[in-house]
This record gives C-alpha cells, sequence and structure tokens, in this order.
C-alpha cells in the first residue's frame, strides 16, 4: 500500500511517473469481467466554471463519474457532495491538458491522483452502482483504503446528488485537505502550471480515440541564413536561373525587374532584392509563418500595378513546398494552402511575387484555436502618425496595468499592430471578445481620435481598432513581411519605449535597410513566439 504523499520531491514524482506509466499500460482494462479483479481509478482536479474533483472509476470499460467540489478527502469525519456525472471513456483516464473554451468542461485538467480499486462487498460494482451504494478500496499515490460512495437526492437538473466518504482505517486522516496536495500525479504540475502551458487539448468533437490532441508547444526551432557563396551566387546569376539556397534548388525568373519604384533618393528595388532579402530575413520570419496557412498579396508585375488576394498553392508550385488541405473549404474555397517552413519556401515565395505574407493566427493542427490575439490600430484618412502613437501607448498602459505580455510592430505603412501571444485554449470569439473589451476601453479615453463604424465613410477619417481580424482566415501581415509600396518598406517589430522615439516612422524601415537593425537589437517579439498565456478576464 502506498502512503499518500504530495511528491513534491522531482525524482521522486519522476519515478512514481514512470511507475504509474508502465501500470498504465500494463492494466488495460481486463473487458467486463470483474470478479475480484482490480480496476484503475482516477481522480483529476478541474477548474471549469467551478473547480471540482473528478473521481472516476473503471467500470465495465467506461468511467464511471462522481464531481465532488470539495474533493475526495482521508479525512474520515467528512461527507462530500459527489453529483453523479455521465460515464467518461476510457480514454478520458490519464487526460491532462486543457479544455477549449465555451465547450463542456472548458478549462484545465490535472491528474491529480491515479491507481487501482477494488469494489468491497459485492463481485457486480455496475449493479452496485445502480442500486446506489458502493463500497470500494483504492490503493493511489494520495487516496489509500476504503470510500463510499452513496446516493442521497437528485437536484433541480435531475442529477444524482450521493455522498462519498472515507471509513475509519488504517488510511484515515482527520483533517486533510485535498487542497494541500495540489500537485499531479502525472507530471507533477499544478493546475496553474498546465494551464499556462498545456501539451495537450481535449476535443470533446471528436471520437474518443483521437479526442486528446496533442498541441504543438515551446519555442520554434531554428532557421540558418544562406552562406555566402550562396548569396555569391545569387548575384552572379543573370535574369534567371536556378539558385542552390538551404539545400535546395529554386527556379528564379526576371530577377532584374523593379518590383517596387525608389523612395526619395533610395533606389528602386528589384525581385532579385527581395529574393536576397526573403533568403537572409527568414531566421527572423519563418517563426512567424511555420506550422500556420499563408495567404499571399501578390504583385507579380510589382507594387505600382494592382495586388491581389492569392491562397491556393498552384500546380506548377515544386513539389517540396509543404501545403496544408482545408478539409472544411466549401466549393469555390481554397483547399490547400502553402505552409512556408524553409528558406527556399520563403525564396520561393519571393519568385512568386508574393510582397506580402499573411499567415494565420491559428497554428496546425487545430486552426481553430489561435494562438495570437492582434490589435489592429487602423488609422483613417484624418488620423496622423502621432494619433496612432496616443492609441499604441494607451494600449501599452492597458496591457501593462492587465499584466499580459505583447508587442507592437509598426506595419510599413501607417499603422501600428500589437501583438498578444495566448494559451491553446482559446477560440476565435474569446480573443475577439478579449481585444474588443480592451479596445473599447481604449477608445473611451479618446474618443476624438476613433470611431466604431463598421462602414469607411461613415468614420469621418478617423482610426478604427479592429478587433474583427480574430477570426479564421483573417489575418495581419506578418512581422518583417515587404508592404506593397515605393523602396519596399517592412513590418518590424519594436521595443514599447521606441513608441516614444521621435525618430519613429511606421515605415521607417526598408527590405535594405532592416537587416542592420535586426542585426544589432534582434526581434523583441520573438521571446513571446509560442508563449502560452492566459488572457485576464476583464
Ligand atoms: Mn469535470
Amino acid at each position: 500500500m502506498t502512503e499518500p504523499t504530495a511528491g513534491h520531491d522531482p525524482q521522486e514524482r519522476l519515478e512514481a511517473y514512470r511507475a504509474k506509466r508502465d501500470f498504465s499500460v500494463t492494466a488495460e482494462p481486463e473487458g467486463s469481467k470483474w470478479g475480484t479483479a482490480s480496476g484503475r481509478f482516477v481522480v483529476q482536479r478541474h477548474r471549469a466554471r467551478r473547480l471540482h474533483y473528478d473521481v472516476r472509476l473503471e467500470v465495465d470499460g467506461v468511467l464511471a463519474s462522481w464531481a465532488v467540489p470539495k474533493g475526495p478527502t482521508l479525512d474520515p469525519h467528512a461527507r462530500q457532495l459527489a453529483v453523479h456525472v455521465e460515464d467518461h471513456p476510457i480514454e478520458y483516464f490519464d487526460f491532462e491538458g486543457v479544455i477549449p473554451k465555451g465547450e463542456y468542461g472548458g478549462g484545465d485538467v490535472i491528474v491529480w491522483d491515479w491507481g487501482t480499486w477494488e469494489p468491497a462487498g459485492t463481485d457486480e460494482p455496475g449493479r452496485a452502482i445502480q442500486r446506489g451504494e458502493l463500497h470500494f478500496d483504492v490503493r493511489g499515490e494520495k487516496l489509500a483504503g476504503r470510500f463510499v460512495l452513496v446516493r442521497r437526492d437528485r437536484d433541480r437538473s435531475g442529477k444524482e446528488q450521493w455522498l462519498l466518504l472515507h471509513k475509519k482505517d488504517d488510511h484515515a486522516r482527520p483533517g486533510w485537505d485535498p487542497e494541500d496536495h495540489p500537485r499531479s500525479v502525472k507530471s507533477g504540475r499544478t493546475n496553474d502550471e498546465v494551464a499556462a502551458a498545456p501539451e495537450t487539448l481535449w476535443r470533446s468533437d471528436l471520437p474518443a480515440g483521437e479526442a486528446a490532441v496533442p498541441l504543438a508547444a515551446g519555442p520554434p526551432p531554428s532557421w540558418d541564413p544562406p552562406t555566402g557563396d550562396e548569396l555569391d551566387a545569387l548575384e552572379a546569376m543573370g535574369k534567371a536561373g536556378r539558385w542552390a539556397v538551404g539545400g535546395r534548388e529554386v527556379k528564379l525568373t526576371n530577377l532584374d525587374k523593379v518590383l517596387f519604384p525608389p523612395r526619395g533618393e533610395e533606389a528602386a528595388v528589384t525581385k532579385r532584392d527581395l529574393v536576397r532579402y526573403h533568403a537572409v530575413i527568414a531566421p527572423f520570419m519563418l517563426p512567424y509563418l511555420f506550422d500556420r496557412p499563408v495567404n499571399l498579396h501578390r504583385y507579380p508585375d510589382g507594387v505600382d500595378r494592382p495586388g491581389f488576394w492569392h491562397k491556393e498553392v498552384p500546380g506548377h508550385a515544386p513539389e517540396w513546398l509543404n501545403r496544408w488541405r482545408n478539409v472544411e473549404a466549401d466549393p469555390g474555397e481554397t483547399e490547400w494552402y502553402a505552409v512556408v517552413d524553409s528558406v527556399p519556401a520563403l525564396v520561393w515565395m519571393a519568385n512568386y511575387g508574393a510582397v506580402e505574407l499573411h499567415p494565420w493566427t491559428s497554428r496546425l493542427p487545430d486552426v481553430h484555436r489561435p494562438t495570437w490575439a492582434l490589435i489592429d490600430i487602423d488609422p483613417g484618412p484624418r488620423s496622423s502618425f502621432e494619433d496612432v502613437l496616443v492609441l499604441a501607448r494607451l494600449y501599452r498602459t492597458a496591457l501593462d496595468h492587465l499584466g499580459v505580455a505583447a508587442m507592437p510592430k509598426v506595419t510599413g505603412q501607417r499603422g501600428v499592430q500589437i501583438w498578444v501571444p495566448i494559451s491553446f485554449s482559446y477560440g476565435f470569439d474569446d480573443t475577439r471578445a478579449w481585444v474588443e473589451k480592451v479596445s473599447r476601453a481604449v477608445g473611451r479615453t479618446v474618443p476624438d481620435l476613433v470611431s466604431w463604424e463598421w462602414h469607411k465613410d461613415r468614420r469621418e477619417g478617423l482610426a478604427r481598432l479592429d478587433y474583427t481580424q480574430n477570426a479564421i482566415n483573417k489575418t495581419l501581415v506578418a512581422p518583417f513581411s515587404a508592404r506593397p509600396a515605393a523602396g519596399a518598406p517592412v513590418s518590424v517589430p519594436i521595443e514599447w519605449d521606441e513608441l516614444d522615439d521621435p525618430a519613429l516612422r511606421p515605415d521607417r524601415w526598408t527590405i535594405i535597410t532592416v537587416g542592420e537593425r535586426v542585426r544589432e537589437l534582434g526581434d523583441p517579439l520573438a521571446p513571446l513566439v509560442g508563449r502560452h498565456q492566459q488572457l485576464p478576464a476583464l
């Protein structure tokens, strides 16, 4: 018998973890044959609308379940309310992670205890549950000894209210409180820690065997810039050719074509310049593109001519260009999107005239879960850049007050955006509502600068705080993407205090000049990529 233990020592937790992993592999459900064979039990600490502990006993191939608001205890004097809830699938046994907000049970879950259990005084626990009284012995890491579940009543919703109590036996501990033992027996983590960096998402809309979706977590991979020899080969190339870069050959065409007219005294910018820029900036830009579908704003004939949106990967795209298929696409909608996740893929996009790259805010595999909440300060014709800065500084104050990590970036045109990294536990309804609330609060302090009119011609030239971009397949331009204007200006993440720099301009940096900045200062937004952040309630 295991003595109840909080398991705070990491080594001890790890050993317990390994032991239980082996155990959970070998203790596969033995069908519905019960007799004296023991089954598994699990207690999950679940923070949904209200904190509760889910006590689950493996019975007849499912997890018979009770929600216990105060949690199971070894205290023999306690009588805990236990609401009998629906059976859960066996696959839920060791689930630890997040359930999306807005879905049933939305919140975070840890495996608070697990082990084996045996019915006492009956060979037919399923029947005992039907009759409304089950005595059973558990052997867990925290819980041990004889428990009793007994039905008392139904609540207004028709749910059965039971009582859970611990018998006076050798394992009883008067005064024992489950809240004093908050860590997961599976990972050693608390609910807060799991919510901050969940590894698994439970999708109850999927079959139980597929419902636990692993979340891509942690920092993105890193990419090497092109070598000096590779860059020399690009300069030496004529108008067209095949460029060997990043382990691939990319077919390049019309390299000397002017894509961007000159800005002031600056030189015109050619397609060769854009190709080189995409290769050199790749280590900084790819963290925002990889694992995401991308919408392209193409200007194959140069930015003096009208551009157009392009999403479907063309048939002539190379085999090695990664793609994602949108199985939810209606007829006529884009089905295959490019996923730009390598230096050659970014180079191919430049040659394709994809001046602007707009990655989705959600990341594969679950495109319904954004990883960024986006704030878009969209200036109107009458807004000055000083107005935009006033608004950006108000967001800075608001986010700082809320303790939310975020970074601004200049758009390369006239505006400023603020990118807020978030945990996978949100849907687009959540991010849109949250950004709207923050934006309404900001807008209220400067009503002369902001319009909430949907139609542009009713905005009287004022700025719009556009929260509606927080939706599937709506996007903002990627950090370090070029913009379709003279001189090839670039959207660039900046530090918060650069908002106070009198030399700041929204189109200050171009594809020719931004390299020097990132070599010296790096990318202030980079540390926030992949950060799992909870959005505070407003
Ligand atoms: Mn629950």
